[in-house]
């Protein structure tokens, strides 16, 4: 068992380690599917949040979600996908932590999401928590700490 020094991980602030909303792939309430599954497939990510134009976040759109909207009985309806708007299919209720959550509780949710949606406590959109920024300082911590004991 490697031992972490005292307290460092559980110091870690949100605000250092995310994302900020500006540099986050999203989409707005009121586009359509053709325009979300272009910003999704131009990203390369699988999940992106939807945003007011408050920045106040109202949900998840991801690709399985617009395909599984637009399948028919024999065939994939793919004319739907202008119709459609994100806010009739995308996943309401979401992982979501405030900016002053500790990390540690970030830690549990993130054992099943990819990354978790940063509010501010005023509920506007600040960023994203992606599960790989978290492993990785993780992963410089248990490496200095073991450079420290050899
Ligand atoms: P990663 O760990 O970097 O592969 O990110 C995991 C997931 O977080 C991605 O599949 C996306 O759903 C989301 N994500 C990461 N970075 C961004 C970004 N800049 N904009 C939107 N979504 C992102």
């Amino acid at each position: 068992m490697i031992n972490l020094p005292n307290g460092e991980f559980l110091d870690l602030k949100i605000n250092e380690l995310m994302i900020p909303s500006e540099r986050v792939a999203h989409v707005q309430i009121g586009n359509n599917l053709e325009h979300a599954l272009l910003v999704l497939t131009k990203s390369g990510y699988t999940a992106i949040p939807v945003l007011d134009p408050h920045y106040k976040l109202h949900g998840l759109i991801s690709t399985p979600i617009i395909m599984d909207s637009i399948l028919g009985l024999e065939r994939i309806e793919f004319e739907q996908l202008e119709q459609k708007h994100v806010e009739e299919v995308m996943k309401k209720t979401i992982p979501r932590v405030k900016t002053t959550a500790s990390i540690d509780v970030c830690l549990e949710l993130l054992i099943n999401q990819p990354f978790l949606c940063v509010e501010t406590d005023d509920e506007v959109f600040a960023g994203i928590l992606p599960r790989s920024t978290v492993l990785e300082r993780i992963d410089k911590i248990v490496k200095r700490f073991k450079q420290i004991q050899q």
